[in-house]
C-alpha cells in the first residue's frame, strides 16, 4: 500500500499542504478548484490509489472529489444531500434538480391539458417559461373575466350603514316601517 503521508512529506510545495482548506471543504465549487490543482501534482496517482485503498469518503485527493463522489452529484439524490449539509449544491446536482423540476411540470401539464386546459396550466406554462397554449389561455381569461365581475358586483351592492337607536342597529336605505318596532322597543 502507499506510504502517502511519507510521500508527501518528501514532495516539497504540495497545495494540499500549503493549504488543505478548499480540499476538504464543503463548497462544490472549492473543492472543484482543490481538484484543478492537483493536475501538475507529481504523487497525483499515489494520492487517488490511497485514498481508494483506504476508503476515504470526503474531500479532494488525487483530483477526485470524493465528497461528490459519495454524495452521489449528479442526481437528484445528490442535490437534496447538499441541502440536507446546509450547503450549496454543486452545478451537475443544480441540473439535475432543474431537470427534474421540469418534468414535473410537464408531466402535471399533461393533466391539465387532459382537463382540457385549466387555469393551472396556464401557470405551468408561465413557470415553463413558454406562452401558454389557447385552451389554457382561455381558462385563465374566463377566471379573471369571473373575477371582474365579482369586484363589480360587491361595488354595485348598496352600503348598509347602521344608525344607532339604542335598542336596535336599523340600516340606512330599510324599507320604512320595516324596522319600527325594533326601533320604538
Ligand atoms: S494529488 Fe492533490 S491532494 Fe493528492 S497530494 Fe497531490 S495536490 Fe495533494
Ligand atoms: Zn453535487
Ligand atoms: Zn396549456
Amino acid at each position: 500500500m502507499t506510504d502517502l503521508p511519507r510521500l508527501a512529506a518528501n514532495t516539497p510545495g504540495l497545495p494540499c499542504r500549503n493549504d488543505p482548506a478548499p480540499f476538504f471543504s464543503t463548497r462544490a465549487t472549492d473543492r472543484q478548484y482543490a481538484a484543478g490543482l492537483c493536475g501538475p501534482c507529481p504523487i497525483r496517482l499515489q494520492c487517488a490509489s490511497y485514498a481508494l485503498d483506504n476508503d476515504e469518503r470526503a474531500g479532494v485527493w488525487g483530483g477526485i472529489d470524493l465528497t461528490a463522489r459519495v454524495l452521489g452529484c449528479g442526481t437528484v439524490g445528490g442535490f437534496r444531500k447538499h441541502r440536507r449539509r446546509g450547503e450549496e449544491p454543486c452545478a451537475p446536482c443544480l441540473h439535475a434538480h432543474e431537470a427534474s423540476v421540469t418534468a414535473d411540470r410537464l408531466r402535471r401539464l399533461g393533466v391539465e391539458h387532459g382537463l382540457g386546459g385549466t387555469t393551472r396550466g396556464y401557470w405551468l406554462h408561465w413557470r415553463l417559461g413558454e406562452e401558454a397554449c389557447r385552451p389554457c389561455k382561455t381558462a385563465q381569461a374566463r377566471k379573471s373575466a369571473d373575477r371582474r365581475a365579482q369586484a363589480r358586483a360587491r361595488a354595485e351592492r348598496p352600503r348598509v350603514a347602521s344608525v344607532t337607536s339604542g335598542a336596535a342597529d336599523v340600516p340606512r336605505g330599510a324599507p320604512e316601517g320595516v324596522y319600527a318596532l325594533a326601533a320604538a322597543a
